[in-house]
């Protein structure tokens, strides 16, 4: 089963996992399904569950590892209109990047909101799978998605890398190809993001340049001054509050770019959804926009 798959030092050999859907039986060649348990474990050696924060809750949250998978749908939060779209499409599989259940609870009744989301899924035979904190410090991870999406070409390093290895860790910092100004910076990300109702919000001079861009997928105002410290000409994150961003304000020239939560880390799905896509299972990434912010008026906006 699983752990014969892996390679005695520890790396895991996907050729294998590839044997898996096509074998060798008695002689004849006959395919073998993928299951749960081969989708979680090229998972894990992407996104480590080892790497998540302590207070995060990543992994399997309903699911028969043995289960057959055929399609799996990837999204950002798993809230009811994913679970219809995944069942809609007889998904088998759903990997979000946030946790269903992010703080412990003592049931999960079909009356509530959370436990009603576990209740059609196992219904439907549908797994649930959360990789948080662990996707978001991997080489690459969620940053370096949202890094590409809004420009970024060059190499990228980690804001805030990992003790254990600098290669991962939070945050990302690249240069764009050529210095634009910032209101041009901003014009290219809210089109390299999906679109939500509240787009971007930006602080600092439209017309500054722009070369050294910083990144944070998902509330990432704990790096305003790693930003800073590495020269970033500009911080693009999420869930920017006014004191913390006014404050950095007054004390350097970074702009900030503030955009909706869910479309800096939707970005990643597609990345998730490649590493999946070698089992040779589908693989669907959800349009659904599930950004708390649903739309905004216009009146009283400058
Ligand atoms: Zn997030």
């Amino acid at each position: 089963m699983i752990p014969s798959r892996r390679p005695a030092d520890g790396m895991r050999d996907f050729r294998d996992l590839e044997c898996a859907v096509t074998a060798i039986s008695d002689g004849t060649l006959r395919r073998v399904p993928t299951t749960l348990a081969d989708i979680i474990t090229i998972l894990e050696d992407r996104y480590d569950p080892a790497w998540a924060e302590p207070w995060d809750a990543v992994g399997l949250v309903c699911g028969d590892p043995e289960a057959v998978v055929r399609r799996v749908l990837f999204a950002v939060d798993p809230v009811s209109d994913v679970v219809d779209e995944a069942l809609d499409w007889h998904a088998d599989l759903i990997v979000t990047h946030h946790p269903l259940l992010l703080r412990p609870v003592h049931g999960v009744p079909a009356t509530t909101p959370k436990g009603r989301a576990v209740h059609r899924l196992i219904t439907a035979g549908a797994a649930l799978y959360t990789a948080h904190t662990n996707a978001d410090v991997a080489d690459p991870g969620v940053s370096d998605a949202l890094a590409r999406a809004v420009g970024v070409t060059g190499t990228l390093r980690p804001l805030s890398p990992s003790a254990e290895d600098p290669r991962r860790g939070l945050g990302r910092v690249g240069e764009l190809p050529a210095p634009v100004t910032l209101r041009e910076f901003a014009d290219a990300a809210a089109k390299g993001l999906p679109a939500t109702a509240v787009g971007l919000r930006v602080a600092g001079d439209p017309e500054a340049p722009v070369r050294t861009v910083a990144v944070c997928g998902g509330a990432g105002d704990s790096l305003l001054g790693a930003a800073r410290a590495v020269g970033a000409d500009v911080y693009l994150t999420a869930d920017l509050r006014h004191h913390p961003a006014s404050e950095f304000r007054e004390d350097g020239s970074t702009a900030l770019v503030d955009a909706a939560h869910w479309a800096t880390e939707w970005p990643w799905l597609g990345d998730a959804a490649a590493v999946v896509r070698q089992t040779g299972v589908e693989t669907r990434i959800s349009t659904v926009v599930t950004d708390a912010w649903t739309f905004r008026s216009l009146e009283g906006s400058t």
